[in-house]
């Protein structure tokens, strides 16, 4: 794939951490399972996925606050403000951005709500996107 992405700047609510990532996210979804909706204190979680490699944090590394299995799947926030700024996911390989901590706009949108079986009740889905009752099948 030819590198002519533009990188996209992300940084937690007070500023210590901050990330750079490609413009070139691979998929984009709604979470609404019960994990994301506790970790953002939101209906649900709009993420977006890429390739690990093409996230670098820019800023603070040392600040960053690592929740879960440090060597596999964890979820990283900011250690001051509390931010998620970014989950490793699928055997380290991917990671989901939290999509409200990018100051720039990306190229992607979420294309579907997932983990609709779990979203909050209080919450109705008002848009066409697909939903699926946990991930699609393919
Ligand atoms: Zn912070
Ligand atoms: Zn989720």
């Amino acid at each position: 794939m030819p590198e002519t992405s533009s990188v996209l700047t992300g940084k937690c609510m007070c500023g210590a951490v901050e990330y750079a990532v490609d413009d070139a996210f691979e998929y984009s979804m709604n979470c609404h399972c019960s994990n994301c909706r506790r970790t953002t204190g939101s209906a649900f979680k709009p993420f977006a996925g890429i390739r690990r490699e093409r996230l670098r944090v820019v800023k603070g590394d040392g600040a960053a606050l690592i929740y879960g299995n440090g060597d596999d799947a964890h979820d990283v926030h900011c250690s001051t403000c509390g931010s998620l700024l970014y989950s490793v996911v699928r055997e380290g390989a991917y990671v989901h951005v939290t999509m409200g901590t990018l100051v720039d706009a990306p190229t992607i949108r979420p294309s579907g709500h997932i983990f609709v079986g779990s979203k909050a009740p209080w919450y109705e889905i008002t848009d066409d996107l697909p939903q699926y009752r946990e991930f699609p099948e393919d």
